[in-house]
């Protein structure tokens, strides 16, 4: 059965056409630079933008799939978390289209879209039907295996019983890894969303150039916080100057990353080690975008005997919509659902 996805839920108005664990096209139109000039996503702009886009994007979800209205078997919704305003324009579309079509509509959890995106597939690989869930493809993973989703709003760890069935593991007590890498972006004056551009400075820079805190060194938490960390930035950034030159940006970049980084990986290695899962860790979310913490996770993986698996393609780390199509492949089996928005939805209440 083919679905019709839409994901709404911040700054991305996206629209995708999924068959199992397929992605048959996935489009994704940011909004991102109009927020910048801000800051920061501005919820009333959102809401209008999406409204202006949201047709464009499903009509060029169809075309590229190469399907007509009338082979979508059901339409899948990000119902939560995210923006309010954000989510109602997606949903209000999707009723409508549901309506229509005379097919069901499924409201997704945004977080298991996430976190079930490194198990979507190209659409150059053979589909695996609903009805063959749990085989095929699926019979890959061990469950329980573990979630990482590192966005810019999230940062859980979560332990995945299997599909559907979810335990926060860890989170983040203030802000999440993508926030606090933008944060930073911004008082070096690399404009937002500046994680990307972080990232590219920071290759050129030397991490152990500037001293930063590494947060709760000395403790065994199972929680992040990113705070205190960006306050010691924000000082050293005070401290350093106010005309940075190119080095400086780099090295302060590197070496922010760098204690971000070992700060996500040093409560992961903590929760693990109490859990003790013995398949792999699925990785999600617009931070899994980044080659230096691909690297490390890759090295921690070696390290625990967890296999780590990324989505097949850098799109599918950031919002959009076709990880909330797979992820409702499997919520169709969940009957009863109604859609509302649900902007503080947890994964663990699906
Ligand atoms: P999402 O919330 O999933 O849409 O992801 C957006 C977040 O991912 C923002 O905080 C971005 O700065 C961050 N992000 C995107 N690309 C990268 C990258 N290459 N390195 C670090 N963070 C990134
Ligand atoms: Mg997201």
């Amino acid at each position: 059965m083919k679905i019709l996805a839409i994901d709404t839920s911040c700054d991305e108005t996206s629209t995708a056409v999924t068959e199992g664990t397929q992605i048959l096209s996935n489009i994704v139109w940011s909004q991102a630079s109009q927020h910048a000039k801000f800051g920061g996503v501005m919820p009333a702009l959102a809401q209008r933008l999406h409204e202006e886009r949201i047709d464009w994007t499903i009509n060029e979800a169809l075309k590229r799939a190469r399907v007509s209205k009338k082979d979508i078997g059901a339409i899948a919704v990000t119902a939560g978390p995210g923006l309010a305003i954000a989510l109602g324009v997606g949903i209000a579309k999707a009723k409508e289209m549901a309506e229509g079509l005379k097919v069901p509509i499924i409201g997704v959890n945004h977080i298991e879209g996430h976190l079930l995106s490194p198990l979507a597939q190209p659409a150059t690989s053979p589909p695996f039907p609903l009805k063959n869930f749990g085989e095929g493809e699926m019979k890959r993973v061990r469950w329980p295996a573990l979630g990482l989703v590192i966005s810019g709003g999230h940062t859980e760890l979560i332990l995945i019983k299997k599909i559907g069935e979810y335990q926060i593991l860890a989170k983040t007590a203030d802000d999440a890894l993508g926030e606090a890498l933008d944060k930073a972006a911004r008082m070096l004056g690399l404009g937002y969303p500046g994680g990307a551009i972080l990232e590219k400075m920071a290759r050129e820079g030397n991490p152990k150039a500037y001293p930063l805190p590494l947060p709760m060194a000395r403790q065994g938490e199972n929680y992040w916080s990113y705070s205190g960390l960006k306050t010691a930035m924000f000082r050293l950034v005070q401290k350093t100057g106010i005309d940075l030159n190119k080095q400086q940006i780099c090295y302060l970049a590197a070496s922010f990353q760098n204690r971000a980084f070992q700060h996500l990986e040093r409560v992961m290695v903590n929760t693990i080690e109490k859990n003790e899962p013995d398949s792999e860790i699925l990785v999600g979310g617009g931070v899994a975008a980044n080659m230096e913490l691909r690297r490390r996770l890759r090295k921690l993986g070696r390290k625990t005997g967890l296999k780590i698996r990324f989505p097949y393609s850098v799109k599918l780390c950031g919002d959009n919509a076709g990880m909330i199509g797979v992820a409702a492949g499997w919520g169709t089996l969940k009957t009863g659902r109604t859609v509302d928005r649900r902007p503080r939805w947890r994964v663990d209440e699906v």
